[in-house]
């Protein structure tokens, strides 16, 4: 970082919160933006409405994320009006996209950065005030790799660890490579300090995050760098859950699936984005396996992990699909079972190669395929949850994940393979982070129920300091297949 760059202290104590749309990448870089602002001397603001500075993570990839924006925006416009010295600041991948059509659509914006420079938000909020003027600022190449970064975690029991941004594929939906640029791998040995860091600090689970995991180590030559990131995961003490998101078919090899055979804190969970079961569409996707090698790999990883949850993203109604090319998705995914699924209409998303194809389908068409899809895929994850009653499972306690709970006076959390299970914790008093073992008394179509008596209970240094004065516990988990406490996107960025 060059000295333009250093962020001045803030003078006097000024109030920040982040807003984060989208996927995981912007759930791991708000956290940057937060640590960054905290380190700048901005404290977290007690409400969203109170806050001195609003932040935007922004995505482009949802349909109408811009007008999303702009609406939000134009919410915000009387209120810096009522409140002088406001900051509002836009960044991530539609910052990235619309530059400074930003603060010529909504000129009380204060600044816009964008995914490659997400370290020079303070400086850029110190310039705008300092300079009374608007401040636009996007790198076309990654300056600083965010993890680098310093972080306000959300959570005290999980954490998010990049292990590369940016993706060398390019898929024809996917507004990835534009905005975040080609793939850029973290060296091995500081994705493992991150994680010796966060285990150190009591965190018991860790998601490794990239556009593309299983092509890691394409940068600097070693084809089988994610399978020894797994492995050398594996042999950090304390370290109790790993997962990974979101790998490719393309680049899925046996020596990844042995080791997550191999690596017992790599949880049974496979998150692997289908995105179509016809060949015929997947080559319009411009992706380059074939459904018979999707499910070759699905095999391989059920040889080896009987239990492992495979979870998917699908994308129904691609340009050009036919009825028959829907149908060859209704097979896959019947002969696939996966524990659960994302569905996504297609929708045109400005700035992608599909947005120009001809024979872009009816709304009406679209929607009656995707009802029988979710139909489908709700049948097979019931039965698969109904198969797992009667079984026992670990569940690390979440905060935030079971909506009802305070109603059903239970506790939620995520069984090893990412199941979401929501249990009774009757006289004990157990808190997220904590971690117990419970038999599962009702599968039902999204979520498993335990009813009965705590079988084991842990307290955990992750559970003593999720409850420490000073400590929200508003927080966040990584979820089930592809994590997010947040509105998870797909069909790019998130996943691959
Ligand atoms: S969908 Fe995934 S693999 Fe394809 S271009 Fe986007 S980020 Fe890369």
């Amino acid at each position: 970082m060059d000295a333009s760059c250093q962020a001045y202290p803030v003078t006097v104590s000024r109030s920040y919160t982040v807003r984060t749309y989208g996927c995981q990448m912007n759930v791991h870089d708000s956290e940057r933006m937060a640590g960054l602002l905290e380190e700048a001397g901005y404290t977290r603001s007690a409400t969203d409405d109170s806050a001195d500075v609003v932040v935007f993570n922004t995505c482009a990839v949802r349909e109408n994320a811009d007008n999303r924006l702009y609406g939000n925006l134009s919410h915000l416009a009387p209120v810096k009006r009522e409140r002088p010295g406001m900051q509002i600041a836009v960044g991530g991948c539609l910052a990235q996209k619309d530059r400074a059509e930003i603060v010529r659509r909504a000129p009380w914006v204060d600044v816009v950065f964008g995914t490659h420079n997400v370290h020079a938000l303070p400086v850029l909020l110190e310039r705008a005030r300092h300079n009374a003027a608007a401040q636009v600022e996007i790198a076309e190449s990654l300056e600083v790799f965010p993890s680098t970064l310093p972080a306000r975690r959300e959570s005290t029991y999980a954490g998010w660890v990049s292990i590369s941004v940016g993706c060398n594929n390019t898929c024809t939906f996917c507004i990835v490579p534009a905005l975040r640029g080609t793939e850029k791998d973290r060296r091995p040995g500081d994705v493992l300090a991150e994680v010796q860091a966060l285990v150190a600090d009591g965190v018991l689970e860790v998601t490794l995050l990239g556009q593309n995991v299983n092509a890691y180590g394409v940068e600097f030559g070693d084809r089988q760098a994610f399978a020894k990131l797994l492995r050398a995961c594996g042999s950090i003490d304390g370290l109790e859950r790993v997962r990974f998101t979101s790998p490719h078919p393309r680049d899925f090899t046996s020596d990844v699936i042995a080791a997550m055979a191999e690596t017992p804190n790599v949880c049974p969970q496979l998150h692997m984005p289908l995105q179509s079961g016809s060949d015929r569409m997947l080559r319009a996707m411009r992706r380059s396996y074939r459904s018979s090698r999707y499910l070759s790999i699905i095999d391989e990883v059920r040889a080896s992990l009987p239990d492992a949850a495979i979870t998917t993203d699908i994308i129904v109604g691609f340009p050009g699909e036919t009825e028959e090319d829907f149908q060859a998705t209704l097979d896959v995914v019947a002969a696939a079972r996966f524990a659960s699924a994302f569905t996504f209409q297609y929708s045109q998303r400005p700035g992608t190669p599909a947005a120009d194809l001809p024979d872009q389908l009816p709304k009406a068409v679209v929607q009656e395929r995707y009802m029988r899809l979710v139909a489908l895929q709700e049948e097979i994850s019931w039965a698969a949850n109904r198969a797992l009653e009667g079984r026992v499972v670990e569940v690390l306690v979440a905060a935030g994940e079971g909506k009802k709970d305070s109603a059903t006076h239970r506790l939620s959390g995520r069984a090893r393979d990412g199941r979401l299970v929501h249990f009774s914790p009757g006289d004990a008093h157990v808190r997220p982070g904590d971690v117990v073992e419970v038999e599962i008394s009702y599968g039902a179509p999204h979520h498993l129920v335990s009813d009965a008596a705590l079988r084991s209970h842990r307290r955990t240094r992750a559970g003593d300091a999720s409850v420490a004065p000073g400590r929200g516990t508003g927080l966040g988990l990584p979820g089930f297949g592809a994590p997010a406490p947040l509105p998870v996107t797909s069909g790019c960025g998130a996943t691959s």
